[in-house]
């Protein structure tokens, strides 16, 4: 597999260094790249950036990310591939992750003209009061395998609109895809003209790297997304500089299946919610909560449609679902199969396929596990492609489920009755930051903002007012009268 061609064409020369990049897809050394030493230096660069890009118009600031988005437009079936490769996820896919990319863009663009702050109505006469928001600092942004470039997107293009430089510490798995956008970016800042040195950088490096950037007092914001447990190690190293962490952690997420729902539509899109992209997105659906009078029916359907998965190289438009990650990842799921099976499930697949002679990559077919209690296990994120299927008698049960787990990403209910899909979106219903009804949990658009509770970490990243996380917020207040009145009616006179 030669992906000098494909780098080139993405204005990146074949890099040389100690980190060497495998592909999933035959777990070979496809590239190795230089590890960054010493990643301080470039939140000095960003801290000079900051500087002079705090003070460019926020819509010229836009320009830049719409010239970005053409970039990405123009690059997607490269930068698509090239994401395939790193990560192992099908090209669909692949392409699917740069649409979001260019989507952020567009969204980021008509962002850059709405900055607003409101204005207030103040107790004091002759006086006005109003909020300002103004550009917060240089943003880390640490992300993980899964979404090799979208999730830097997200960050990156509102990010960028708001005035802040972005210091990029990808996985260690997938550097070269954060190679290839910030190419693309530095294109971009090329035809814009005049964008500061150190607006965009990569650092490249492991867990040492990424705690360099979470204990720097010049990082105002530490945007980081992976597992709960990487979170929970870097959370209290940001709030010991009392800096502002934004998480986007594991997920275990699940879809309740009421008497009333559609079967046809429930088979599609556990399909693509448990199967899709091996089970290795954070939204990946792992849980079916399935009422007792249509779960036989269903774990059938599920089952057969389960045997016909086209498992394989993700480069083939026929498959989908790819390899997983690596030897870890199939690892754990053979662990977590195995312990399944000796606490009474009923597991149907999980096995490890042979797909092109690749004894170093790891296909599996989708796993369906059938449990009668929400064990320890189900209630832990495997990231494979095991669903856990279990019944329910009433709705308060299942929705008691779903929330009963320590993590509260995606959610959703399938249901033809109202009342149902009313109850699960209300306050007492799903306790997670995305709550779907006759959708999968899986697939968010970029006009929401995406994020979970609990041990998700509470961070919104993406649409809505997402973009104020990426700005500080002045309040201030005028006195425009020729006297002094205090607020709350305070008499002071000397
Ligand atoms: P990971 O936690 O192993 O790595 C993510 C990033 O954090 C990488 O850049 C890695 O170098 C760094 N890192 C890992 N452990 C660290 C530590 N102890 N200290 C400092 N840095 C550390 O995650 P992964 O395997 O790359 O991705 C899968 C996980 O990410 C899953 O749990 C998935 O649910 C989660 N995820 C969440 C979202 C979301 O938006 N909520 C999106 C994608 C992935």
């Amino acid at each position: 597999m030669d992906v000098s061609g494909l780098l080139a064409r993405l204005g990146l020369s074949p890099p040389n260094g100690p980190l060497e990049v495998r592909s999933p897809i035959h777990g070979q050394v496809i590239a190795s790249v230089p590890v960054t030493t010493d990643p301080a230096r470039a939140v000095q660069a960003a801290a000079e950036a900051f500087a002079a890009w705090r003070v460019v118009p926020a819509p010229k600031r836009g320009e830049l990310v719409r010239l970005l988005g053409e970039e990405l437009r123009r690059a997607k079936p490269d930068l698509s591939l090239l994401i395939t490769l790193e990560s192992g996820k099908i090209l669909q896919e692949g392409l699917g992750e740069v649409q979001e990319m260019i989507d952020i863009c567009d969204f980021a663009v008509g962002l850059s003209r709405q900055l607003y702050g409101l204005t207030m109505a103040t107790e004091r006469p002759r006086h006005r009061m109003m909020e300002t928001w103004h550009p917060l600092g240089p943003v880390a942004v640490i992300t993980a395998f899964n979404f090799p470039a979208a999730v830097w997107a997200w960050n990156a293009a509102l990010a960028l609109v708001c005035g802040d430089p972005v210091i990029w510490k990808p996985s260690e798995k997938t550097p070269l895809t954060a190679l290839a956008v910030n190419a693309l970016l530095t294109r971009a800042a090329e035809r814009f003209g005049g964008v500061p040195n150190g607006l965009s950088q990569v650092v490249i490096g492991g867990i040492e790297a990424a705690r360099t950037l979470a204990d720097h007092k010049g990082i105002p914001l530490v945007s980081a997304t992976g597992s709960t447990a990487m979170g929970k190690a870097l959370a209290p190293r940001i709030a010991r500089r009392l800096g502002r962490s934004l998480l986007e952690l594991g997920g275990n997420n699940a879809a309740i299946i009421c008497p009333s729902a559609d079967l046809d539509l429930v088979e599609r899109a556990v399909l693509f919610a448990a199967a899709g992209t091996a089970g290795q997105r954070c939204t990946s659906l792992r849980r079916l909560i399935v009422h007792h009078s249509v779960r036989d029916r269903l774990a059938e359907r599920l089952k057969a449609a389960y045997g016909r998965i086209r498992v394989g190289d993700p480069r083939d438009p026929a498959t989908l679902v790819g390899p997983l990650i690596g030897a870890k990842a199939y690892q754990a799921m053979r662990h977590a199969l195995a312990k399944a099976g000796a606490a009474g499930a009923t597991v149907t697949g999980g096995e490890r396929l042979a797909v092109g002679g690749w004894n170093q990559a790891f296909y599996v077919r989708p796993a369906l596990v059938e449990v009668r209690r929400q064990t320890e296990l189900v209630r832990s994120e495997t990231f494979a492609p095991i669903l856990y299927v279990m019944g329910y008698e009433r709705l308060e049960q299942a929705i008691a489920l779903n929330n009963g787990v320590p993590q509260g990403l995606a959610s959703s209910i399938f249901t033809r009755d109202l009342g149902e899909a009313e109850a699960f979106l209300a306050a007492s219903g799903s306790d997670c930051g995305i709550a779907n009804v006759n959708i999968g949990p899986s697939g968010a658009e970029i006009g929401g903002a995406f994020g979970g509770e609990k041990d998700t970490g509470g961070g919104r990243e993406s649409g809505s007012d997402a973009w104020k996380a990426y700005m500080r917020r002045a309040t201030n207040t005028i006195n425009y009268g020729r006297d002094l009145p205090l607020a709350q009616g305070i008499v002071f006179t000397t």
